[in-house]
């Protein structure tokens, strides 16, 4: 079995806990890591050089909609309705396999590249088993390891949804993608409470339950549910450790303490979020109740795939409602500062807990997968290097020099180790151009 030595980085194993002290040695045999210490014995092993770099578990964005990549920057100036009215309304329709399958394609690559070793791809335009085929073969091309939340168009309207299909369910998870070892793991994308008659909201959360499988929904805009609608979930035995809420932003706290209580986990989009109307993440109330979140760059559409971004985006946020509610209120016990290393977390473990592979991956420790980040802390923008856990939450794009998915190198040396990306920039150009003019979108060009 292949082995690797990472050798002499300054590594953060598990934030949000400090760097280990001193140039610290990564020993992986196959896809697992196998020791972490200083100068560790391995003769047979392939030597990597990573004195200078700081090396942190691959981030985890928990909540991506990869099949838009082809529409790119269309929607940076939309609100939410605007958001759904042309994307969902007026191009998801119009999506081929083919176009299915160069978007996943093409943003799974940008994902790894910007170091994400795993995705929550939450693939809601999956209209036939073809189209779903098509995002899977996507991912496993990329190599990266990801969530395929499985997710069918909602059609005319939110709440034209019926069920979700159980045996689409049940022909994805008989493909060897999705076998126990593979990279791939099943989810479901369900419209939830929300987005859904109860009934719906019901079935889909049972066959969640009864495949083991995570099931992931979105909750903003719109009234809220009636309180009888949670009771019943609640009393039902539907929510969990498996049931995923994305922005959440209208939950109140005694409701989110309820969630909280139960397992459930939640997904902040914080630059999306704040960008489009969604409400203010919901950081602050999550750490009121002990709890933390997950991060997600949501759509492409809108912002930069850069995950870190997000993150920097979440501590921002809370940090500015700390300092407001002290000025309102200056005798009131401040609450518990969050750190950079909080926001590594968020982007890190906590997205591993959302998506139920928190035992795989989420940190560097023995016996879980070979998933991480070598960022390169000689560039001139991370000089000098006074706090490790400050440079790596501060690395942009171009300081992501290494990223490993299971024991296996995706990029080196600044570059992504897919051949290919030439010809997928003509495709993924051509399925995007071909779309927004279909769909009549509404997007800026060059002026003539
Ligand atoms: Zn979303």
């Amino acid at each position: 079995m292949k082995r690797t030595i990472i050798r002499g980085g300054l590594v953060i194993a598990a934030p949000p806990a400090a760097p280990n002290s001193g140039a610290t040695d990564i020993l992986i045999e196959g896809s697992r890591i196998i020791a972490l210490g200083e100068n560790l014995a391995a003769h047979d092993a392939e030597e990597i050089d990573a004195v200078g770099r700081i090396i942190i578990p691959g981030l985890v964005n928990a909540h991506m909609h990869t099949w838009q990549s082809g529409l790119r920057g269309v929607s940076a100036d939309w609100n939410l309705l605007e958001y759904l009215v042309w994307i969902h309304g007026a191009a998801a329709p119009l999506y081929t396999e083919a176009d299915l399958h160069v978007g996943t394609l093409a943003g799974a690559l940008n994902q790894i590249a910007c170091g994400t070793t795993t995705l929550g791809d939450w693939c809601h335009n999956a209209a036939t088993p073809g189209h779903a085929d098509a995002a899977v073969e996507a991912l496993t091309d990329a190599g990266i390891r990801a969530v395929f939340f499985h997710g069918v168009p909602r059609g005319g309207g939110p709440h034209d949804a019926g069920p979700h299909p159980a045996t689409e369910v049940d022909r994805l998870l008989a493909k060897p993608a999705f076998a126990d070892d593979g990279l791939l793991t099943l989810g479901l994308a369900a419209p939830g409470p929300l987005y859904s008659p109860f009934d719906v909201a019901q079935a889909d959360l049972s066959l969640a339950r009864d495949r083991g499988l995570v099931i992931s929904m979105h909750h903003s805009g719109g009234p809220p549910c009636p309180p009888e609608v949670w009771t019943r979930l609640f009393d039902q035995g539907l929510l969990g450790p498996h049931a995923n809420f994305v922005h959440a932003n209208q939950i109140d706290a005694d409701l989110l303490k309820r969630l909280i209580d139960v397992g459930v986990s939640f997904t902040i989009t914080p630059e999306v979020e704040l960008n489009d109307g969604h409400g203010f993440p919901i950081t602050g109330k999550l750490r009121a109740l002990g709890a933390a979140p997950s991060l997600g760059i949501d759509i492409e559409t809108g912002i930069s795939g850069e995950l870190l971004i997000a993150a920097r985006v979440a501590l921002a946020h809370v940090r500015g409602q700390d300092y407001e509610a002290f000025r309102a209120a200056p005798d009131d016990p401040p609450p518990a500062r969050l750190t950079a290393g909080d926001a590594l977390a968020w982007a890190t473990i906590e997205g591993a807990r959302a998506l139920g592979l928190q035992d795989r991956i989420g940190s560097l420790e023995p016996g879980k997968q070979a998933d991480l980040v070598m960022i390169d802390a000689r560039a001139l923008n991370l000089w000098p290097n006074n706090d490790p856990t400050a440079m790596a939450l501060q690395a942009s794009l171009a300081n992501i020099e290494a990223v490993m998915i299971g024991g296996v190198w995706r990029k080196q040396a600044g570059r992504l180790l897919y051949g290919a990306l030439d010809s997928l920039r003509v495709e993924l150009e051509a399925s995007g151009a071909r779309i927004a003019a279909a769909a009549n979108l509404p997007i800026r060009r060059l002026q003539a």
